[in-house]
This record gives C-alpha cells, structure tokens and sequence, in this order.
C-alpha cells in the first residue's frame, strides 16, 4: 500500500491544502495528513486539537484520507508507514528553497525517505493559513479560502485575536 503523509501546521485547514489532499489521495492509497505541533510557528491562532477537529471533517469526503497529530520530529514520525512518501505543495520559489532544506534534513535523520512536491493550484498560489487568520481578524469573508463548513468558527475564533478586542 502506498502512503502519502501530508504534514503541516493547518492553522487553520484551507482550500488550498485540500486541493493537494484531493490531488494526492488520487495518486496513493492512503493519506495521513499530519498535523505537527511545530515549533517555529510559536502562538498557533487554534490548538492542535481544534486544528485537527477542522482537518478532519474538511477531509471526511476523501475516503482514503485520515487525520493524525504529532509531537515528533516528521522524518521519526514517517518510519511508523513503511515506504511512506512526504507530499508537500509548492507556491512559490521561497517554498522550494525551504522545503529543499528540510528535505535535506529529514534524509539526514532518514534516509529511506522521499519528500514529492504538487504545485499549487493557480487559483490558490497566494493562499496561506497566516493570510486566512489575518482575513478573519479584519472580520473579511472568507468565502473561497476555507471550506464553507469550517467558515463560521475560524470568523468566531478570530474575534479574539482582533486588534483592541475586549
Ligand atoms: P501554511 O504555509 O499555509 O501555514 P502549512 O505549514 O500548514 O501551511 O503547510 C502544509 C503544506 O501545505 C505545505 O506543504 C505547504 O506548502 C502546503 N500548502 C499550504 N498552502 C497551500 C496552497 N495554497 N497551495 C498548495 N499548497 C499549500
């Protein structure tokens, strides 16, 4: 069987990340999008149980996918599926030069494992999570950047992180 791992933030899950999702449980039999608790990114706008409630019902739709957290290093987390591939989308030039860095990083740890990269979309080139959080925090609609279903508690969330809230 091959496995696909998706790792990410998902702070929160958007459009942008199920297209790859979709994109990639055509390619593999089976899809675990990861979500890390990740370092570099310190005040995350949602828990990672809340990041992962999202992913999971945006992703309810894709039989083949399933939704996992982790607090290990990627490359550590990857030896749990053997022959598992890490599928990561690609916007722009800046994420080409990080992502070939931590590919050289996880090999370094790992070895075995292979990092495969799906363009984005060009419809969602310009899309993030921090530019969804930044949208929801200025009350704008979010209406094509996240799934319709999960629209109404990022707005709700958001309220908190708004400038002079309270
Ligand atoms: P973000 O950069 O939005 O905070 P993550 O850190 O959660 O996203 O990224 C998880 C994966 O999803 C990465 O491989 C990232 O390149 C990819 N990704 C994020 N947004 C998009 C998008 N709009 N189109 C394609 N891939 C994306």
């Amino acid at each position: 069987m091959r496995t696909a791992i998706c790792p990410g933030s998902f702070d929160p899950i958007t459009l942008g990340h199920l297209n790859i999702i979709r994109r990639c449980s055509k390619i593999f039999d089976r899809v675990i999008v990861c979500i890390m608790v990740n370092s570099s990114k310190s005040s995350p706008m949602f828990s990672i149980e809340e990041r992962a409630d999202m992913a999971r019902r945006a992703c309810e739709r894709y039989p083949n996918v399933t939704v996992d957290t982790s607090d290990i290093l990627l490359a550590e987390y990857a030896r749990r599926y053997e022959g598992a591939v890490i599928v990561k989308g690609l916007r722009a030039a800046s994420d080409f030069e990080y992502e070939f860095q931590m590919d050289l990083i996880n090999k370094n740890i790992n070895p075995q494992l292979e990092t495969m990269f799906l363009t984005a979309s060009g419809k969602y080139t310009f899309l993030s999570s921090s530019v969804v959080r930044e949208m929801a925090r200025y009350g704008a609609d979010l209406t094509g950047l996240v799934p319709d279903e999960l629209k109404k508690e990022i707005e709700e969330k958001a309220k908190q992180w708004r400038p002079n809230h309270g």
